[in-house]
């Protein structure tokens, strides 16, 4: 049983990884990994436009980080 991280649930509401690519799940927008210094772009009428962060990714190294000096199961 892996104990949940909240702030990793809210990302993982608005994001999800795959094969290298970062898609935003309100409107499906994409952002390769080596985009990460850039900002994220949705689509016009995005839901999640505004409402969060415009550097997902950079959001996720830090959660990640956050994980690992926690000591939690990053899964
Ligand atoms: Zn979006």
């Amino acid at each position: 049983m892996s104990i949940p991280y909240l702030p990793l649930e809210r990302w993982q509401r608005l994001w999800i990884v795959e094969n290298g690519l970062l898609r935003c799940r309100q409107c499906g927008a994409l952002l390769r990994e080596w985009q990460a210094r850039k900002p994220f772009i949705h689509y016009p009428g995005c839901a999640a436009r505004g409402a969060d962060t415009q550097y997902p990714l950079r959001d996720l190294m830090n959660l990640r980080q956050a994980i690992n000096e926690l000591g939690l199961p990053s899964e």
